[in-house]
């Protein structure tokens, strides 16, 4: 493939994709081989979080493959639009990949004005990986089962918060199914990424929040955050002893099905 068709290019996680901008025929024409120079791919949350760690992980290996160097940057800010507007706005050359993740579908639902046409401005390379979604709280939060949650929230709406990553990110989405399926509008708290809300988690500052296993299972082996429930059909098989959400309303339908979930 030439340079000049090379799309811009999008991943997705939870489930996370890979996309490149989308080329109108014009090209770089550098000539060369692919890559001649350093790839970029922009992920679009905070370091440390599931999005940015399943980026480093394929980055080596995807290099190595490729035969170059891959450079891993981190884009933060309003649920992962702010990365995929850039990208979209950059040369469609194969050079910037974009990670992307379940908000490249909602965000046109949720965002009044986004940045980039998600169907017009990208080229999908592929799906990267599903990661299941749990739903997790500090240590101490007194709930000790979903069915306490949904009952605590019930009585607490004004006090609980609820921890996520922005408007359209998974963490997001799940959060609005619970709020949705127990009918209580609780504070939500948006970070750059589930990076930092799961820090903040562990140390207390936030109550409770969705997010894959990629950022939790450590913490919850480790006794450090408190698990509720996996948002998958069964049970994952790192946390044999988390329920599915399933299981942990009482079956055999969904009490509240995430976005992972297939009920
Ligand atoms: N994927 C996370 C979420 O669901 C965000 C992140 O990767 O930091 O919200």
């Amino acid at each position: 493939m030439s340079t000049s068709s090379r799309p811009r290019l999008v991943a997705a996680l939870a489930a996370v994709s890979l996309v490149a901008a989308c080329s109108e025929g014009g090209g770089t024409g550098s000539g060369g081989g692919y890559p001649d120079r350093n790839i970029t791919i922009v992920v679009p949350f905070s370091a440390g979080g599931p999005t940015d760690t399943v980026t480093r992980l394929i980055a080596e290996p995807m290099a190595k493959a490729l035969g170059g160097q891959i450079v891993v940057k981190n884009v933060e800010g309003a649920g992962g639009t702010v990365a995929a507007g850039q990208v979209a706005q950059d040369k469609p050359d194969g050079y910037t990949v974009l990670m992307h993740h379940i908000g490249m579908s909602t965000a046109p639902a949720l965002y009044k004005n986004l940045p980039y046409k998600p169907l017009e401005d990208f080229a999908t390379i592929g799906l990267v990986t599903e990661v299941p979604m749990t739903v997790v709280a500090r240590k101490d939060f007194p709930p000790a089962t979903l069915a306490d949650l949904t009952a605590y929230v019930k009585a607490n709406a004004a006090k609980v918060t609820l921890a996520n990553a922005g408007i359209g990110a998974a963490s997001h989405l799940c959060g609005l199914l619970f709020q949705s399926a127990t009918g209580v509008k609780l504070q939500e708290v948006p970070y750059q990424g589930t990076g930092p809300a799961l820090t903040d988690l562990v140390g207390g500052q936030v109550d409770f929040m969705c997010d894959q296993t990629t950022n939790t299972s450590g913490q919850i082996s480790a006794g450090k955050v408190k698990a509720y429930a996996v948002t998958t059909p069964e049970r994952v098989e790192s946390l044999p002893d988390v329920p599915t959400t399933t299981e942990a309303t009482g079956g055999p339908r969904c009490g509240w099905a995430p976005a992972t979930s297939r009920c």
